[in-house]
């Protein structure tokens, strides 16, 4: 781990929570570490009848609180440094949400966009056969991420099943609804971000004609895009990996996302909507109330952070914004809404599904949608208001608000003055 390494930034949260609370140094102890990350090459055979290689992890980082739950990723950047990291903020998101479970994550070193449909079958079937031993219904539960999806999940659970010689949906979420997922999955955390910020609303200065820029356009953002649209929002800037969009009037978003569905890029629509092309990197600086980070993390820094003209930033990417950047918006009076809370509604849905598929129990929309916004209001409210009593930002109190549950279950296995007295 080299000295400011995603996993050494992402740790910075822990130390600043951890100053605030009264607990064990063995908690701190516990957490500052992977506790298994798992690393195999995944060898298939292509279309053209070669083999090709891929790197592929999987990380179960904390189980104090129960079986790791965290995504697959494919993607061409992915490292193990990435995969431990993410699986550290599943371990806090689970705990902020008060789910059942510690964190985890897995990657594939692949640029998924290369490889014919048949290949990514192959792939996706591999993974499953290379960590068949560490994943599982009550020990380590994936789910989809960047560039992965339901039919990719349907394939992981299959092959699961097939190893196992049983039908055992639990073992992955996110699934098909064919295959035993759950109604509500696919816009959960795009969903579980909307109702946070309209339960916080009156507290942070928004009001229901708030303009929105969105940065990264696939599944969180383009659902976030048509919940925001269908409340009158005005959403005035969107970019993919192609560039970024801009619209002062607004752009059109069901245009957008059909454009999107066809396979296009969101500058090859710029024309049109009546939309301008601006550089990518220009759209946390458009003009507006709320901006919305939705690809991928370290998008915001300490070199661009001073250009954000957002009230809010609602974190629906994990780690968009680095320590250094947090402390510039900080001053700045930009309050972030942090991933562990701001993007949980995916994993709070996945929860669900696990539940119904152990159950063997399918729920109704309206539940699924109640059960998540009366979590997303409840866990949002109390990192609220720790943040005010304690005069923290929303990150550092999300953090206190896991802590205190992640602690209270290590502690209960027993502290040093236990034992030493
Ligand atoms: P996705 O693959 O559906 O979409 C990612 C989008 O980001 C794509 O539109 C891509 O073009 C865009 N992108 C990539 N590089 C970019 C760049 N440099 N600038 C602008 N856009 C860029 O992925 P997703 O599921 O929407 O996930 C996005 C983020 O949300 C990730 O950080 C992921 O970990 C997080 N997240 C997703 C879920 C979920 O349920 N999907 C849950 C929690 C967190």
């Amino acid at each position: 781990m080299t000295e400011d390494s995603l996993l050494d930034r992402a740790l910075v949260r822990l130390e600043a929570a951890a100053s605030h609370l009264q607990i064990d140094p063995g908690v701190i102890e516990k957490l500052k570490y992977p506790r298994e990350t798992t690393k195999m090459r995944l060898m298939i055979r292509m279309d053209d009848g070669s083999r090709k290689s891929f790197l592929a992890w999987r990380c179960r980082y904390d189980d104090t609180r129960g079986p790791t739950k965290g995504g697959i990723r494919f993607h061409p950047d992915s490292s193990v440094e990435e995969v431990e990291t993410l699986a550290f903020w599943m371990t806090f998101k689970c705990a902020v949400m008060d789910l059942p479970y510690g964190g985890g994550k897995g990657a594939v070193r692949v640029d998924p966009r290369a490889l014919s449909k048949s290949e990514l079958e192959r792939l996706s079937r591999a993974y499953i056969q290379a960590f068949s031993r560490v994943v599982g219904p009550t020990r380590d539960i994936p789910a989809p991420d960047v560039y992965t999806n339901a039919m990719i999940m349907g394939w992981m659970a299959d092959e699961y099943n097939q190893i196992k010689g049983e039908v055992l949906p639990a073992v992955i979420t996110g699934k098909p609804i064919a295959l035993g997922g759950s109604l509500g999955r696919n816009d959960a955390t795009a969903r579980g971000g909307y109702y946070l910020v309209r339960h916080l609303a009156g507290e942070l200065g928004l009001n229901g004609n708030m303009r929105v820029a969105i940065q990264g356009f696939g599944n969180a953002g383009q659902f976030y895009a048509r919940f925001a649209a269908g409340d009158g929002q005005r959403i005035v800037a969107v970019s993919d990996s192609s560039g970024a969009i801009h619209s002062e009037a607004g752009l059109d978003v069901e245009k957008l996302i059909a454009g999107k569905e066809a396979g296009r890029s969101v500058t090859a629509l710029a024309n049109e909507l009546g939309a301008s092309v601006i550089p990518a990197e220009e759209l946390i600086a458009v003009d507006c109330e709320l901006l919305v980070p939705a690809a991928l993390e370290d998008m915001i820094t300490k070199d661009n952070a001073a250009s954000i003209r957002a009230k809010v930033v609602l974190e629906l990417a994990n780690g968009p914004v680095t320590p250094d950047a947090d402390r510039i918006l900080d001053e700045r009076g930009v309050v972030v809404l942090p991933d562990i809370l701001a993007n949980a509604g995916g994993v709070t849905v996945s929860y669900f599904e696990w539940v119904q598929n152990r159950q063997g129990w399918y729920w109704e929309l309206e539940e699924i949608h109640s059960r998540l916004k009366k979590m997303m209001e409840r866990e949002g409210a109390a990192v609220w208001s720790i943040a005010r009593d304690r005069k923290v930002t929303a990150r550092t109190a999300a953090y206190i608000h896991a802590l205190s549950r992640l602690s209270t279950a290590i502690e209960a296995h027993g502290t040093q003055p236990f034992f030493t007295s």
